[in-house]
């Protein structure tokens, strides 16, 4: 099949060279010349484990290509794929700027060309709900083509990008058609093999899946983080309570995990979207409320207890931070935590020493706006914990889990560890000489 992607960020490049993998004819288009570019000169512009070696086969192989232009891409295609950004407005209600201005100049190109065979414009994009209407208006406008929009939300985790694209759990295909949803299982036929199912369902029921699973699993990270707080007050450990608790096959293991709250482009913006949906309609979704304003707090928490430990005054602490990036195997820094902390110690007077193994770059790129008296960067973890007051990990990648402590400590102005991710063991690091704070590790010590 030969098909279009329009936005190549990180669901539409992942998309693009999972499809173009499996045997189809792929044409990748960004409205963004420089990473169109580099990614015609082989450069791949976002991390993700595996994402370059498909990308480079695809390429090699004839059936990848990247573009800026709607009239090269769109004629030759039968299926778009929509796969542009819908960040969040002040609101929390989505921006459908990119996607109305996307399906426009889709519209545009299908209507310049003399193909009249039905197209399917897929949403993938995380849309309002009722988009697949609204699109299809805008197209509408520009063309007397045929074609039908069809909702295909996308499930996949930064990190473990082309892992879940080419194994998902399941495919939702939100349509009334047979003759369309047959086309598109064709599609995802290859990722499938194993069994898991295409499930078939109308456009606004998939359209709701997707804020669905996205606000589900932000509430369980918000009901562990408000569990730890009531833990670190009544002296429990929030470790104990997640064994207890996921050992019961009605609760499960996933996403039980205190921390400092959960970041990424799409949990936050699209809790808050469906806030804003739920309010449209007058049906107020209360819990999904709650669960954003707690991850709110829990971003500052562990700042908090650094201010309790330190006093609110930082000024003259130096914090080692491990981890900027909103998750490990990412160099994503939307939303993340890391940030936001950084922020509040810097604001409080502290300095910051931070590595990261991947999101360095996308660091400097992005936090322009701060000194580099104020944040200076390590080359290694090592160097990160040097001359410190305290070490702060933020995010946990696995070069972290196992570090030579002694070395660590050795280099410390003062043996402090602040573990935002509870990866490390405390008995071992008191034992080791550190004074250790976890979230919701009221048992040993409290921030
Ligand atoms: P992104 O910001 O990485 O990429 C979006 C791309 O669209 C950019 O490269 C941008 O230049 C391009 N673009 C904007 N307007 C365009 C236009 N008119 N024509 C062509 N290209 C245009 O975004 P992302 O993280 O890939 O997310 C895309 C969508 O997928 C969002 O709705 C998001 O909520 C959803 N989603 C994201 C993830 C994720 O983990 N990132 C997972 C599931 C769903």
């Amino acid at each position: 099949m030969r098909v279009a992607v329009v936005g190549t960020g990180y669901v539409g490049l992942v998309a693009g060279a999972c499809f173009a993998d499996s045997g189809h004819t792929v044409t990748c288009l960004d409205v963004d010349p420089l990473k169109i570019e580099k990614l015609r000169r082989g450069e791949i512009p976002i991390y993700e484990p595996g994402l370059e070696e498909l990308v480079k086969r695809g390429v090699r192989e004839g059936r990848l290509f990247f573009t800026t232009s709607y009239d090269e891409a769109i004629p030759t295609s039968e299926v778009y794929f929509l796969a542009v950004g819908t960040p969040p407005l002040a609101d929390g209600s989505s921006d459908t700027q990119y996607l109305e201005s996307a399906a426009r100049s889709i519209g545009k190109a299908m209507e310049k060309s003399k193909n009249r065979d039905l197209r399917i414009i897929v949403n993938k994009s995380t849309v309002p709900i009722g988009s697949h209407r609204v699109v299809g208006e805008w197209i509408a406008a520009e063309t007397k083509a045929p074609f039908e929009v069809v909702s295909n939300p996308e499930f996949l985790k930064e990190g473990s990008a082309v892992d879940d694209f080419l194994r998902p759990d399941r495919v939702v295909i939100g349509t009334e058609r047979d003759d369309v949803f047959a086309k598109m299982s064709e599609l995802y036929a290859p990722f499938v093999r194993q069994g898991n199912p295409i499930l078939k369902m109308d456009t606004v029921s998939a359209e709701i899946t997707k804020y669905a699973c996205n606000a589900f699993l932000a509430t369980r990270i918000s009901f562990m983080n408000e569990l730890a707080r009531l833990c670190e007050l009544a002296g429990g450990d929030i470790e104990e309570v997640r064994k207890g608790m996921s050992t019961d096959v009605r609760i499960g293991k996933h996403f039980l995990y205190a921390g400092i709250g959960y970041g990424g482009s799409c949990f936050p913006k699209d809790v808050k979207a469906l806030v804003s949906t739920g309010n449209r309609y007058s049906s107020e979704l209360g819990i999904v409320a709650a669960a954003d304003a707690a991850n709110q707090k829990q971003k500052t928490h562990l700042v908090k207890g650094i201010q309790r430990h330190f006093g609110s005054d930082l000024k003259g602490k130096v914090f080692g931070f491990w981890g900027l990036a909103f998750k490990p195997n990412t160099d994503d820094l939307r939303e993340a935590p890391a940030i936001e902390m950084i922020r509040a110690i810097l604001a409080a007077g502290g300095t910051v020493k931070a590595f990261d193994p991947i999101a360095m770059d996308a660091a400097k790129a992005q936090l322009t706006d701060i000194s580099r008296e104020k944040l200076v960067y390590g080359k290694t973890a090592y160097e990160a914990a040097d001359g410190v007051d305290a070490l702060v990990l933020a995010t946990e990648w696995n070069e972290f889990r196992d570090p030579d402590w002694t070395r660590i400590r050795l280099g410390m102005r003062k043996p402090v560890l602040f573990d935002g991710r509870n990866i490390f063991d405390p008995k071992k690091m008191i034992g080791l000489g550190f004074t250790y704070f976890g979230v919701g590790r009221g048992k040993y010590r409290v921030p």
